[in-house]
């Protein structure tokens, strides 16, 4: 897709430092990385979001994650993984990614929870109605 920043990373035209790539994905390393070792999953065609991209895709992805997982553990002793990806909200680059994040014992990465919420009851009831 003309004017997106993965599309061309996907193609080569902008550089990325690849630690996998092959005819439906590419793996990199994130500019500005939350952990040593953050690298983005890409699929070398456009889609938007989860709602999206082909189930293929998705399986692949899965299994490349994997691969890229022990390649983490093996050669910069990541501990854990913390697997995220964004979907429009919180979404700064409009193609989908997943983000592969190593985790190390002293790393202090949290999932911040929100304030003011609603009661998990109230919660449950609003998804369960018909
Ligand atoms: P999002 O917020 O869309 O889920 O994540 C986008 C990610 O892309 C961010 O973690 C950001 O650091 C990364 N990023 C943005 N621009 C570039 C770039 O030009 N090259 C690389 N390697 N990563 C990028
Ligand atoms: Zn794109």
């Amino acid at each position: 897709m003309k004017d997106c920043l993965f599309c061309k990373i996907a193609s080569g035209e902008i550089p990325s430092k690849t630690i996998y790539e092959d005819d439906l994905v590419k793996v990199f390393l994130d500019i500005n990385p939350v952990s040593n070792g953050h690298v983005l999953i890409i699929p070398k065609k456009h889609y938007e979001n989860f709602l999206d991209v082909d189930d293929e895709i998705i399986l692949h992805s899965r299994e490349v994650a994997k691969k890229v997982y022990v390649l983490l553990k093996e050669k910069i002793n990541a501990h854990g993984l913390t697997i995220v990806q964004n979907n429009f909200h919180g979404q700064e680059v409009k193609h989908y990614h997943i983000h592969l994040i190593p985790r190390y014992l002293d790393d202090n990465i949290e999932m911040k929870r929100q304030e003011n919420k609603l009661d998990v009851e109230e919660i449950y009831a609003k998804l369960k109605e018909d």
